[in-house]
Order: structure tokens, then sequence, then C-alpha cells
């Protein structure tokens, strides 16, 4: 019998600095946020007691490199993704919004932007967000309407921005504008700011711990000195893409990984009709079809991450790999959900609260389908979604 997910053995080949990381992210989760996170997922409220645990850490900023960040490997980055992923969708989630506030500055700031703002956020002194979504544009992001108007030594910003993680409560908030020659911007906004408001999302049926915000932005003023210097086309936003649909993939084998442990165990330890669940060929199936599933998602996970070390990483790549994982992960955890019967649907057996969240990670970093016009333009030549 074998409980183990890393049917290719793969975690052989971690250096021991990612070992290293891996293990202590994992020892963070299994001792300080599982034992306490379905009460604040219950509660959909954030659990901030977490804060300095996380930041105890240092891994915040990943595989950004100087003014205080750890510097890790890209796969090193994924693997802490999976391990808050295995732990909770939302807590991951916030995460996500603070390492995109400063991923944006460290790989599009100027040497200064990244001194004065990186030190803080990498500590989690200070806390980020990320703000492209719009209440009327989503998928079609590079569609945004909010505007920065130059004022003086300064912008203005007027807009409107949606589901944005960590908005209600971040220091520092990343806004993404059009100048009046219509090119894209990334604005540090500091909290809080005249004209800046930001109301909770209610409701939300998924990443429950996370705190998404509704943001309104009328005349809020940002020195020019808060602009992000490189950030000067989409083009010029490849990397932060790739990086963030690197870890999106990682944090789909994260659900996918807790999800079958706790079906198997279940499968061990609940009998009917007089022998173990774990003992019908129909759950052996689904246990089968889990594991190779998961084992086909690491092995995609590794391989982009790798790849990113070396440079050599694509946009269609990671967005081959974001399809891949997200839906094999949203079907390893149905089966985890179906195997658990009743108990499933129970926050207390926390495979519900992955059965929820896999369908927010399906959406966000883009969606299903448009990472399949992504891909399908790669290998056509023919943009499908293109206006
Ligand atoms: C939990 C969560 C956290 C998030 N955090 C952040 C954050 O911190 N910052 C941020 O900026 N944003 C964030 N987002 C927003 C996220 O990036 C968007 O939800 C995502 O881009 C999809 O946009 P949408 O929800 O507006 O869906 P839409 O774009 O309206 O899509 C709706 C449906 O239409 C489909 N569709 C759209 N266009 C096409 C097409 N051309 N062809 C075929 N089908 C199409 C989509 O695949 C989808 O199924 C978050 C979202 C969630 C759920």
């Amino acid at each position: 019998m074998s409980t183990e997910s890393d049917l290719f053995l793969l975690d052989e080949l971690l250096t021991e600095p990612e070992r290293a990381v891996r293990d202590r992210v994992r020892e963070f989760c299994d001792k300080d946020v599982l034992p306490i996170i379905n009460d604040y997922w219950e509660r959909a409220e954030f659990p901030f007691t977490l804060v300095p645990g996380l930041a105890g850490l240092k891994v915040a900023g990943g595989a950004l490199e100087g003014d205080g960040c750890p510097g890790l490997s890209p796969l090193a980055e994924g693997l802490v993704a999976a391990e808050l992923a295995r732990a909770d969708g939302g807590l991951r989630v916030f995460f996500v919004g603070h390492s995109l506030a400063m991923m944006s500055i460290g790989l599009l700031g100027s040497a200064e932007q990244r001194a004065r703002w990186l030190p803080s956020l990498a500590a989690m002194d200070e806390i980020g967000a990320f703000g492209m979504t719009e209440p009327g544009h989503g998928s079609d992001a590079s569609s945004l309407q909010t505007r920065a108007r130059r004022d003086g030594d300064g912008y203005v910003l007027d807009g409107a921005k949606r589901w944005i993680g960590n908005g209600t409560f971040a220091d520092l908030v990343v806004v993404w504008a059009r100048d009046e020659d219509d090119k894209i911007g990334g604005f540090v906004v500091e909290t809080p700011a005249e004209g800046f408001d930001a109301e909770p999302l209610r409701g939300k049926t998924a990443c429950r711990v996370a705190a998404h915000a509704q943001i309104t932005l009328t005349g809020v003023r940002v020195p020019a000195a808060n602009r992000l210097e490189a950030a000067t086309s989409w083009r010029a936003l490849t990397p932060l893409m790739l990086r963030a649909r690197q870890d999106v993939c990682w944090e789909a084998l994260g659900h996918a990984e807790a999800c079958y442990e706790l079906a198997l165990e279940h499968a061990l330890a609940r009998e009917q009709f007089g022998r173990p669940l774990a003992g019908f060929q129909l759950v052996q199936a689904k246990l089968a079809r889990m594991l190779s599933d998961i084992t086909a998602m690491r092995l995609m996970c590794w391989r982009l991450s790798r790849l990113e070390e070396q440079g050599a990483a694509t946009l269609p790549m990671a967005s081959a790999a974001k399809m891949q994982t997200a839906g094999a992960a949203r079907q390893v955890v149905l089966d985890a959900r179906e195997i658990l019967g009743g108990e499933g649907l129970l926050a207390e057996r926390h495979v519900a609260r992955h059965h929820a969240d896999i369908e927010a990670l399906y959406t966000y970093e883009g969606t299903q389908d448009i990472q399949k016009l992504i891909l399908g333009r790669e290998i056509t030549g023919l943009s499908a979604f293109a206006r």
C-alpha cells in the first residue's frame, strides 16, 4: 500500500534548499493553518493571526532577488504555492495578491522603486494587492478602462476594479490604468488615499478566508514616482504573467494532492458492505485516475519551472500547463468529494473547501477558455479572441 502521491519520485530531484522551503511551509500549514482554518472559512474572515508566521517562513517575493527578497528558484516558488493551496485556497490567494504586487514592483519597477517598497513587503510588514480586473473587463483585461491623467508632478486615477484580493486592507495596491496616450501603466497607490474606496465582496462561495474588494478610484492622486518604470506595454508584462501562471499550476497540484490524500485515507478507513471502500473496483478506478493525473500535473509543473529557471518558458507553455492542471485538479477534487460521500460536504473534512476553491482557480489567472484560445493562437497563428 502506498499513500504517497509522488509516484515518479520527483522529490528526489529537489535541491536541498528547495526541499527545506517545501518542508518549512508544509510544517507551518500542518501546525498553524489546518487546525484553525475551518472556523475562519465558515465565518468568511481573514486569519490575520497567521500573517506573522507566514512572514517568518521568508518566502514572500519568491524568486525575486535583492531588496530583502528570498531569491528562491522558480520551482521552490511553485512548491510554496502548492503547499499553501494544500492547506487552503483562500490563504493561498491572499499570498497571490501580495506576491503579484511584489512581482509587479520587482520585475517592472526601477531600482529606486524596488528599494522603496520591496523590503517591507518581503518582511510582510506591509501587504500588497494587485488591481487589474474591472467590473466590465475580466478576460479582456487589455481593454481596461481605468484612467491615469497626468497632473503636475503626478497622476490622477479614475475608475473601478473588482475581485481585488487583499483590497480591503492592503497597504499598497498596484493599479493598472491607461494614460492619456492610451498606454498601459502600473501605479502604486498607497492607502489610505483620498478618493480610494474598497468595498468587500460578500457572499463568496470560494476562497472564503481571503478578502476581495470592489475598488472605486475617484480622482486618486499618485506621485509620478509611483508609476512602475518598465511597465510600458502589455508585452512588458509577459514575465509577470508567466510567473503568475506558473504558480497557479503548482497551486492546482496542491489542491489535488490534498484531496487525493484525504480521499485515500477515507477510502481505507470507511467500511460499507463489510469492507473498506478502497476495496471496491469503482473506488480504485477513481484513486488510480487521481494518482495518474497528479503525476502528470507534477511533471508539467516541474518542467515549466525548470524551463523558467533557464529563461526558456513561454506564455503558451504556461497556458497549456494552466489548462491541463486546472482541469485535472478540478476532476481530482470532484472525485475526492464523491469518495467521501456526505462527509465530503462538511468543512471539518477539508475536501469541501478545496471543492469550492478549485472553481475559483479554474477561473482566475486566465479562465480555461482563455488558456485554450492562447494555445489555439500558438498552434494556428490565428487569434480567435483579438478585437
Ligand atoms: C478568487 C478570485 C481571486 C481573484 N483575484 C484577483 C486579483 O487579486 N486581482 C485581479 O485583478 N483580479 C482578480 N481576480 C479576477 C480574475 O482574474 C477574473 O475573474 C478572470 O480574469 C475572469 O474574468 P471574469 O470573472 O470577469 O469572467 P469573464 O471574462 O466575464 O468570463 C466569463 C466566462 O466567459 C468566458 N469567456 C470570456 N471570453 C471568452 C472568449 N473570447 N471566448 C470564449 N469564452 C470566453 C470565460 O472563459 C468565462 O467562462 C480574481 C478572481 C477570483 C475568482
